[in-house]
């Protein structure tokens, strides 16, 4: 029979929405043989590779082929908010500055929100779960979801499980843990489809507009992919005055 040994683990910050409520901010003894890759027992103990940013062992920093060794003592990290240190031994590549999306079924109207926005975010409601890994994998995009199991799928590099329900406060939590305020930009993007906003002339899509509009608008874009025409005051306008608080300049930490 192969020897049994144990590590214990700790895990830190939101992984611990990830464990059952007793074994949250608790010391947990972890048994196994032989010496499995460190992501195994981070992931059989709850929290998704994805949400994971650091781990350190004994004191030392250490990626995701560190193999568990009798005796470790694990300590398990989420992504940080305060980024102004460089890690020395990183899990995954850095998410570029202009992160792309792709959002799971259940998150249709933050898709929305996140288009209104400017992020380039992509969203269908038939996706089946191999559809949206094997999108973010061949896009690299970053997979938002409120099913968590999808975040425990090996290929899925970069991902966050969305905890809030409402889709009003998701886009403030994405923003905040995307570190994405500085780049806003309203009225770039289709909220249908996710394409490009071009700027036209009312001339050019005079015929397609109603009487009123006509009338009152003059600045209009249309959907480079879909063309679907916008204007301001048009609906994307409404919806854009909810986020007020959020367009607002945020206040320095210091
Ligand atoms: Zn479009």
């Amino acid at each position: 029979m192969k020897k049994e040994h144990i590590a214990e683990f700790r895990f830190y910050g939101e992984l611990n929405d990830f464990l059952p409520l007793r074994q949250r901010q608790q010391t947990l003894i972890y048994r196994f043989s032989g010496h499995p890759g460190i992501k195994d027992p981070i992931e059989v103990l709850g929290a998704p590779h994805p949400e994971v940013e650091m781990i350190v062992v004994n004191g030392q920093l250490v990626g995701f082929d560190y193999q568990l060794q009798a005796n470790d003592r694990v300590a398990v990290y989420p992504a940080f908010k305060n980024r102004d240190f460089a890690l020395l031994v990183k899990l995954r590549e850095n998410i570029s500055p202009n992160p792309r999306f792709i959002l799971d079924v259940n998150l249709g109207k933050l898709a929305k929100f996140m288009r209104l926005l400017g992020f380039d975010s992509l969203y269908r409601n038939d996706y089946r779960d191999k559809d949206v890994i094997n999108i973010a994998v061949n896009e690299q995009r970053i997979v938002l979801t409120r099913d968590r199991r999808l975040l425990y799928f090996k290929n899925i590099n970069h991902g966050y499980w969305v905890r809030e329900v409402k889709a009003e406060n998701q886009i403030d939590e994405i923003l905040g843990r995307f570190d994405l305020y500085g780049s806003i930009h309203p009225f770039t993007r289709c909220l249908a489809c996710n394409g490009i906003l071009e700027s036209v002339t009312k001339e050019e899509v005079l015929y397609r507009l109603e009487p009123k509009t006509r009338l009152y608008y003059e600045i209009f874009s249309r959907c480079i992919e879909c063309q679907r025409i916008y204007w301001r005051g048009s609906h994307m306008e409404n919806m854009l005055q909810r986020f007020a608080n959020l367009l607002a300049p945020k206040a320095s930490a210091c």
